[in-house]
């Protein structure tokens, strides 16, 4: 395999799948970080924190570093400061989203004819729901962290922020600007804070239509591995292909 100077991580599927590491990851982590190389993690889930996203995976015995977690919470919020600065934001979301606005300097508000942002929010009730409703049709810029209608758990297949944020849209008939993976705004905002060129950077994760749509999307390769959503045979079916395929990351080692 090619090397990079930039490794983009998917998190869910790719380095853990719920509570259990996947070990093959965790040794190539290690291997690149034996090599001086700090690997990024990009995470479409906006309810973390990036401290409670370094503290899951010390859990796992990655010892990553906070510059190089990238949460679809981070990056909307980052978004928000440099394209609506001084505006007053609306939200629907968790603490991952309510940190990432605070940690940037953006005004959160309860009614905003600004801007309005959502990201997942497990106590999500029609009181929320209607408000940003009201909000968006008073004039407010959507944002939605991801488009993601459905994510595991140990139930399942659970709602996904792409669900509730579909049913915002069906009743104002506005379209949001989606943040996360399959959009490149995550390795974008990597590639320009670290200072990286697209040839140094690789995209690496399970699921085809979101972290490997992302790293075609932003004009980078890409490596499937067959640990999660899509399958090898499904991720090789696809009329672009993944720059690689790999049953593990341990075969990149
Ligand atoms: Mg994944």
């Amino acid at each position: 395999m090619k090397t990079y100077k930039c490794y983009c991580i998917d998190l869910d599927g790719t380095v853990y799948r719920g509570k259990e590491p996947i070990n093959e990851t965790v040794q190539f982590v290690h291997h690149l970080q034996q090599q001086g190389k700090e690997p990024f993690f990009v995470t479409n889930n906006a309810s973390q924190t990036p401290d409670q996203v370094l503290s899951k995976l010390s859990g796992f015995g990655i010892e990553a570093k906070r510059s190089h977690i990238m949460t679809s919470a981070m990056a909307a919020a980052k978004y928000i400061a440099y394209h609506y600065p001084g505006k007053d934001v609306s939200m629907i979301g968790e603490r991952g989203l309510h940190d990432a606005l605070l940690e940037n300097g953006v005004n959160i508000v309860s009614s905003s004819k600004e801007v309005f942002v959502m990201g997942i929010d497990r106590e999500i009730t029609y009181e929320k729901l209607a408000q940003a409703c009201l909000d968006i049709r008073q004039g407010a810029t959507f944002i939605s962290t991801n488009s993601d209608r459905a994510f595991p758990n140990e139930r399942g297949l659970m709602p996904g922020n792409g669900a509730f944020t579909a049913l915002i849209q069906n009743s104002t008939g506005i379209e949001p600007i989606f943040i996360g993976k399959p959009q490149g705004h995550m390795l974008e905002m990597i590639r320009l804070e670290h200072q990286y060129e697209k040839e140094d950077m690789v995209m690496i994760g399970d699921n085809y239509d979101t972290d490997i749509m992302a790293g075609i999307n932003f004009g980078i390769d890409t490596i499937h591995v067959n640990t999660g959503v899509t399958s090898t045979e499904e991720a090789l079916l696809k009329s672009v292909r993944p720059t690689g395929t790999f049953e593990t990351l341990v075969e990149c080692i």
